[in-house]
């Protein structure tokens, strides 16, 4: 039999919550891409994330129509983050891209991710040149949470650089050894390393639907960044406390020689009674953080898994002549 060989595999990864009407539109988007670039084989896998509405439904009959598309059951809602390792543990292809399903991640990128790769990059990453689509209030946060991020922790993450990028097989193997079950991808994605391009655009508004990161949402993620991959807000303290500690033997001596030589005392109590809230408050703060620390270990040490796939549906329909060049 004349096989030829086969072409590369990509996989795109699209945790799916509630998306039952984007998943028409990104079949026909992503569809689009294949056909434009026939010497690549393409797997599509969408994870649904314990959707309430029929999303689920609806990608399965996407699986039964086309055979290049898989879906992965979650058993319940278990959050982007683990959604997206779901996917990238089942994918197969030699290279992945995770991209959501609201098609912000503009599927026509796919093909200059793939030059990169092919030219030698092992990881394209797509980076946002505007975000004119978000609120003013979440590009503030957004570059907060970028210079805090990256002020604090040894790990830097690039700034506008979402999930949405292409990894060669050895990242996505690299990146299946961190065994870590809370998970922050943008962290765990720089923490790989590996040679890394850079590609533009502009996110375009979502599809249809509405997004499903609320504020309280999104500080919980920025908080998992940051502890995730940094211990200085737990080391800060100690040099707070020192701080506070010479701050207040100085006081000490000022008061000290101010009642021998000059024979003052100190009337007032609000003084004493500010310094009280202050370092209170302080050591709230402080133990906090530590809590919020203590409860990730706690989480990890419990070590269940990031996410449980309930089923995986695939039509696997293959005809004679492709089963018997599988392994070519
Ligand atoms: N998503 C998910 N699980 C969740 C929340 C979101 O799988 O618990 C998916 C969602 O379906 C979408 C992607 O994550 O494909 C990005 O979500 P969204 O578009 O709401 O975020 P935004 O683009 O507003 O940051
Ligand atoms: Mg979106």
């Amino acid at each position: 039999m004349n096989c030829k060989k086969k072409p590369l595999l990509i996989s795109i990864v699209v945790p799916c919550y509630n998306e039952s009407s984007v998943v028409s539109y990104f079949f026909d988007a992503i569809i689009k891409i294949f056909d434009s670039a026939p010497n690549y084989d393409f797997e599509v896998i969408f994870v649904d994330d314990g959707s309430k509405d029929d999303t689920l439904i609806k990608i399965i009959e996407i699986t039964n129509q086309d055979r290049r598309f898989k879906a992965v059951e979650l058993s319940r809602n278990f959050g982007k983050e683990a959604a997206l390792s779901a996917g990238i543990e089942v994918a197969t292809g030699h290279a992945v891209i995770p991209m959501d399903a609201d098609l912000q991640d503009p599927p026509e990128l796919i093909f200059q991710m793939i030059e990169k790769w092919q030219k030698g990059a092992d990881v394209v990453l797509a980076k946002r040149i505007d975000r004119k689509t978000d609120s003013y209030l979440k590009r503030l946060t957004a570059k907060w949470f970028y210079k805090t991020h990256n002020h604090l922790s040894a790990v830097k993450i690039h700034e506008n650089v979402g999930d949405f990028r292409l990894m060669d097989r050895r990242v996505v193997d690299a990146l299946k050894q961190l065994t870590e079950n809370q998970r922050f991808m943008k962290g765990l994605f720089s923490w790989v390393g590996f040679r890394t391009e850079i590609v533009e655009y502009s996110r375009p508004e979502r599809v249809s639907g509405d997004t499903k990161f609320s504020g309280w949402r999104l500080w919980n993620l920025a908080l998992e960044g940051i502890t995730s991959f940094s211990t200085l807000p737990l080391r800060v303290w100690t040099y707070i406390g020192v701080f506070f500690g010479l701050s207040a033997i100085a006081y000490a001596i000022f008061i000290f020689f101010g009642t021998i030589f000059i024979g003052k005392t100190v009337p007032g109590y609000s003084s004493i009674l500010i310094i009280v809230l202050f370092m209170g408050s302080i050591q709230l703060i402080s133990i906090g953080v530590i809590g919020e620390y203590l409860g990730r270990v706690y989480a990890e040490s419990k070590g269940r898994p990031a996410f449980l796939i309930r089923q995986i549906y695939a039509n696997s329909n293959l005809n004679a002549k492709s089963a018997s060049c599988l392994d070519q």
